[in-house]
């Protein structure tokens, strides 16, 4: 088998995971298996990075009719099962992401609120080693606060500008 073959088998066979752990939730719940449902979180571990409501369902519409009133119903499904996360990282800003497999962590700026993700491998390691008191891990998230390198730049600048002005 090519390289490119196996990736894009290795990618198939992580989506059939995804899609029976959802199954799973569903039947046991005792919540109809809507293809709606499907499309949704398809289209959630098809993306890359961190997602709102909006940008969504904006996504959807180029291949899926959904309403929003799926999308945020069926958001807290897969909170509820653990497949996303929900991120605050800050008030008037909530974003979701892809729990599976995805082990990264958070910088956070505090002066513009971007955010930028990084993976550490170490940190994942010591995490995944650390003995809980047999509390089984599903996923979790790391926030680093500070300021960004441009913001780091412009306030820098500010400052001398405050002190050359004295
Ligand atoms: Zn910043
Ligand atoms: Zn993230």
């Amino acid at each position: 088998m090519s390289e490119k073959k196996l990736i894009s088998s290795v990618k198939e066979d992580y989506k059939a995971i995804i899609r029976q752990c959802f199954t799973n939730y569903l039947i046991k719940n005792g919540y109809r298996k809507t293809p709606e449902r499907y499309a949704i979180l398809d289209q959630i571990y098809a993306q890359k990075g961190h997602f709102d409501v909006e940008s969504l369902h904006n996504f959807m519409k180029e291949n899926y009719r959904v309403s929003r009133a799926t999308i945020y119903n069926t958001l807290e499904l897969l909170l509820d099962c653990n497949l996303i996360a929900k991120h605050q990282f800050s008030s008037s800003n909530t974003k979701y992401e892809k729990t599976f497999n995805n082990g990264h962590h958070h910088l956070i700026c505090s002066n513009c609120g971007c955010v930028k993700e990084f993976s550490d491998e170490s940190i994942k390691r010591i995490i995944q080693h650390k003995p809980l008191r047999g509390f089984e891990i599903s996923h979790y998230s790391l926030y680093i606060y500070g300021l960004c390198a441009k913001c780091a730049k412009t306030m820098e600048k500010s400052s001398t500008a405050i002190l050359n002005d004295k």
